[in-house]
């Protein structure tokens, strides 16, 4: 059965729409969910005509009461083909505040329970290497990087203090990407840190968050205007045959997809939200031209596409995870993801 479901989803793109609960505080009396079934929902809008619901489309839908293992056990064939040697990518969309962060990492005060997709993938691997340990032989290593006003930062570089000095001084430690190179590492200046535990995955994942939160200050929180990008690389050795097979999968919590309304933001702000916007139209260009087997797919557009290059498109696997708040005040943001997802799709 599992083998089944991962056929399926050879050379193809999923997508898939996650609604946050509303949080504490928050009045729930009017939601913007109009609808919802497994794999649609209906947004309730108001226009001068009355009110109407408008319905989208997906391979799957998660509720607000929708847990992390749920989440997880969804996407748990695609993960693992990883270790078959496949390539894959798995974003997390959405505006601010509409719950990317928690589906790939977690909430702030995290748990076991409440772990997101990073740590689940990565402690699934550990545990399928660990079962085809009599035939297969793997290693795994990681990346962690920020893509932040089209520059590459490492965020698992120990120099967090030098970092430091360089935010400071405005002067990015900027990384290039590469592609083609032999060991199929995209970034082959960034940390490459060996993993075999999830006690190892732990302490990186805390030292990438320390170094994504250098920049930021309370009212300036970065990590919401920067992409960061986990990549878990793999290589598998057949123990009898000695083949080996190389497999790299891509977990991206990607920048807040608002838009800033350009009468008010100047400055820095302004360029940040240039930006952010031009990747991610370019990353929707890319899946859309894929999505439609169009002949030329756009990489060079942006960083983060051309980061992604050898993990979107030919027999890479893609799965877009689209956040919506459901909130009332949130419904222009919520229908103009939604209309990403769709155009993705
Ligand atoms: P984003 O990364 O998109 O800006 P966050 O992941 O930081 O958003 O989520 C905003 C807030 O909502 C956080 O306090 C987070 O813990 C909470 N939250 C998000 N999604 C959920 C969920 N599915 N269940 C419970 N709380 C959530
Ligand atoms: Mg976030």
């Amino acid at each position: 059965k599992l083998y089944n479901q991962v056929q399926d989803l050879k050379g193809s793109i999923r997508v898939y729409c996650r609604v946050r609960p509303f949080l504490p505080g928050q009045s729930s009396f009017s939601s913007t969910i109009g609808s919802m079934q497994d794999d649609s929902i209906g947004i309730n809008t108001a226009s001068r005509h009355g009110k109407s619901i408008k319905s989208f489309s997906f391979n799957k839908v998660f509720g607000p009461s929708a847990t992390q293992e749920e989440v997880f056990s969804d996407m748990q064939p695609l993960v693992r083909s990883v270790l078959d040697g496949y390539n894959v990518c798995i974003f997390a969309y959405g505006q601010t505040g509409s719950g990317k962060t928690f589906t790939m990492s977690g909430p702030r005060d995290i748990t076991e329970k409440s772990q997101g997709v990073n740590y689940r993938a990565l402690g699934d691997l550990f545990l399928l290497a660990e079962q085809r340990k009599d035939t297969f032989r793997y290693d795994i290593a990681v990346q962690m990087i920020e893509i932040y006003n089209e520059q590459v930062r490492d965020l698992l570089c120990v120099c967090s203090f030098l970092c430091f000095s360089f935010v400071f001084l405005n002067v990015f430690d900027t990384l290039e990407i590469r592609n083609s190179s032999q060991k199929g590492l995209s970034v082959p200046d960034a940390s490459l840190v060996p993993v075999s535990s999830t006690y190892d995955v732990i302490d990186l994942m805390k030292l990438g968050h320390k170094n994504r939160a250098v920049g930021s200050t309370a009212l300036n929180d970065r990590s919401s205007r920067s992409h960061s990008c986990l990549t878990v690389h793999v290589q598998g050795r057949d123990l009898t045959s000695g083949a080996v097979l190389r497999g790299c999968m891509h977990l991206v919590d990607l920048a807040g997809s608002e838009r800033v309304d350009k009468s008010e933001v100047t400055g820095d702000r302004l360029k940040e939200a240039q930006h952010i916007n031009k990747s991610l139209s370019a990353l929707g260009d890319v899946i859309a031209s894929l999505a439609h087997k169009n002949p030329h797919v756009p990489y060079r557009n942006s960083k983060l596409t051309q980061l992604l290059q050898d993990s979107l498109g030919g027999q890479a696997k893609t799965l877009m995870f689209v956040h919506i708040s459901p909130e009332a005040d949130a419904v222009g943001e919520t229908i103009s993801t939604l209309k990403f997802a769709e155009r993705v799709a």
